[in-house]
C-alpha cells in the first residue's frame, strides 16, 4: 500500500449508536483511506497525533481538556495540550474535539470462546486477560492476534487453573494432589509460556503458598479463587476474585457456620468489614467482585440491559456468533442472590480506603456479553457508590497493573503502548458515556471494528465453538 499523505482529519459527530458495528460506514467513509492506510508506511517512524479531546489518562488525575497526543510508531511519544506540545507536521493529525480519550480498556477476567474475538474492539476493550482455559488453545489465541493473524484485542492467558483435593477431581491436568505436585504444574505451565497463574479455591493453603511462590519465582502473577481471603493475602496473594472469599474469612473469624444454600455475604456482619479492608488495602490487594455476573440479577440492572441485548442479538453482523451463545446473553436470570447491600458497602467502603475494584466480567460464563460486560460492570461499579474515575481506574491502569502489565498498558502516559478508546460524553458525569465507542486504536493504529458476520475462528477450541 502506498504511504498516504500525511493531513488532518476532521472528526464529524456521528448519530447517537450504541452498536459498535455501525461504525463500519462512518469510519469508512472518513477514515479507511488515511488513517488504516498508515499501517502500511515505514511503522516505526509513522506519527500519529490525537488533537483536541478532553484526555482521562487512567491514573485518577483531572481530566485534560483539548489534548495533544503524540504517537511515534507504536508507543506514545508525547502527552500535553494544543499550543504547548509541538510535533512535526509530517504526522497523521485526527481532530478530536468533543470527544473524550481514554486509555484502551482491559477486561482482566475473562474465559475466552470460540466465537468471541471481534466483539472486543467494538466495545473499545482493547487488551484481555484469561484466566483459566484449555492451556494450548489460549496460547495460540494469543499468538495468533500477536501475529496478527486474528484481529483482536491483546491477550494474556494463565491457561488452565490449578485445582486441587478440595474439589472433585478435575480431567485437564489442572489438578494437583500435593504441595510437590502443585509446584511441578505451575512450572509446567510457566513452560508452556503462559503469562500468569490461575488457582480455584480447591487448592489448599499450603498448596496455594507453594503456587505463589514458584509463580512469583518466574515472574507471573497468582490470580483466582481463594476459600479465605486474609489467609491467602498473608501468603501473598494480590487478588480477590468474587466476593465469597471474604465474606467466608469474615464468618471463620467469628466463629459462625455457613447454612446450607445460604451465599456467605448475605450472612455476614458488616460492622466486621472495616479491619478487614484495612488490611487489605495496606496489602495492594485487588477486588474483582464480577458484579454483572453474580449480583446483576439482585439488582434492576438487568432489566436496563434487556433492550440493548435484544438489539445486539438480531445484528445481523454477529451471526459468527453461535445461537446458544446468543440465547444465554438474553435469557432471564436466576433467582436474585442475597447479600448484594453487603458486598455494595463492602465495595464502597473498600474504593473510600483508597482500595482498587476492578471491572472486570468473567466473559466467557454464558450470560456475560463480551465487550459490552465491561461497560455494564462498571456502571455496577459506580452503582454501589464508586466514584466513575475510580471505576475508569478499575477497567484501564489496576487492571493492568493486576496482571503486571502496567509498564506498556493502562494509561495514556509517554512511552507505554498506544492502545486509545475515544468516547462520546463525558463518563465523570455518566459512566454510560463509554459505551459511546467511536474509535478504537490499538498500537498506533486505528482499528476496523466492524463485524464480519462470516468470521471463523481460524483456531478451533477443544469443545467447540460457544462452549
Ligand atoms: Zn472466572
Amino acid at each position: 500500500m502506498k504511504r498516504p499523505p500525511s493531513g488532518v482529519l476532521t472528526m464529524t459527530a456521528p448519530v447517537s449508536v450504541i452498536r459498535p458495528s455501525t461504525m463500519k460506514s462512518w469510519v469508512g467513509a472518513l477514515f479507511l483511506a488515511g488513517v488504516f492506510g498508515a499501517a502500511g508506511g515505514a511503522a516505526q517512524d509513522r506519527v500519529l497525533v490525537l488533537e483536541g479531546g478532553t484526555l482521562i489518562d487512567g491514573t485518577g488525575r483531572n481530566p485534560v481538556p483539548d489534548s495533544v497526543i503524540v504517537v511515534q510508531g507504536t508507543r506514545i511519544k508525547a502527552v500535553g495540550t494544543r499550543g504547548q506540545l509541538s510535533y512535526p507536521p509530517t504526522g497523521t493529525i485526527i481532530k478530536l474535539d468533543g470527544r473524550t480519550i481514554l486509555p484502551g480498556l482491559i477486561d482482566g477476567h475473562v474465559h475466552l470462546r470460540e466465537y468471541q474475538l471481534p466483539m472486543f474492539l467494538p466495545y473499545g476493550v482493547t487488551t484481555i486477560a484469561d484466566i483459566h482455559n484449555d492451556t494450548a488453545w489460549s496460547i495460540a489465541q494469543r499468538d495468533a492476534l500477536r501475529s496478527g493473524r486474528i484481529r483482536g484485542p491483546r491477550l494474556f492467558v494463565s491457561g488452565a487453573r490449578v485445582t486441587g483435593p478440595l474439589g472433585a477431581p478435575t480431567t485437564d491436568g489442572s489438578y494437583v494432589r500435593t504441595v510437590d505436585e502443585a509446584r511441578a504444574y505451575v512450572r509446567t505451565l510457566a513452560a508452556a509460556g503462559v503469562d500468569h497463574i490461575k488457582v480455584d479455591l480447591t487448592i489448599t493453603g499450603e498448596q496455594l503458598r507453594a503456587v505463589i511462590e514458584e509463580a512469583n519465582a518466574r515472574g507471573l502473577r497468582a490470580l483466582g479463587h481463594t476459600q479465605d481471603i486474609r489467609k491467602a493475602v498473608a501468603m501473598g496473594f494480590k487478588h480477590m476474585e468474587h466476593t465469597d472469599t471474604m465474606a467466608r474469612s469474615l464468618l471463620a473469624q467469628a466463629g459462625k457456620e455457613i447454612p446450607r444454600g445460604s451465599s456467605p455475604e448475605a450472612i455476614v456482619d458488616p460492622k466486621l468489614f472495616p479491619p478487614l479492608i484495612d488490611y487489605l488495602v495496606k496489602q495492594g490487594v485487588y477486588v474483582n467482585p464480577t458484579l454483572v455476573l453474580v449480583w446483576g440479577a439482585s439488582t434492576e440492572r438487568w432489566r436496563d440491559w434487556t433492550a440493548t441485548k435484544a438489539q445486539i442479538v438480531n445484528d445481523p453482523g454477529l451471526a459468527f456468533v453461535p445461537a446458544d451463545a446468543k440465547a444465554a446473553w438474553t435469557r432471564e436470570p436466576g433467582p436474585a442472590r442475597a447479600g448484594y447491600a453487603n458486598v455494595a458497602v463492602f465495595l464502597r467502603q473498600y474504593a473510600e480506603a483508597g482500595g482498587k475494584v476492578l471491572a472486570a466480567t468473567d466473559t466467557g460464563i454464558p450470560p456475560i456479553v463480551p465487550g459490552l460486560s465491561l461497560h455494564e460492570e462498571m456502571r455496577m461499579l459506580t452503582d454501589t457508590g464508586i466514584p466513575p474515575m475510580r471505576a475508569l481506574q478499575g477497567a484501564t491502569l489496576w487492571a493492568a497493573e493486576v496482571i503486571g502489565r502496567d509498564k506498556d498498558l493502562g494509561s495514556v502516559e509517554p512511552g507505554k503502548l498506544a492502545d486509545f478508546t475515544v468516547i462520546e460524553g463525558n463518563p465523570l458525569a455518566d459512566i454510560r458515556a463509554t459505551t459511546r465507542v467511536r474509535m478504537v486504536i490499538k498500537g498506533g493504529e486505528v482499528m476496523e471494528t466492524a463485524y464480519d458476520p462470516k468470521w471463523v475462528n481460524p483456531i478451533p477450541r477443544p469443545g467447540g465453538n460457544g462452549r
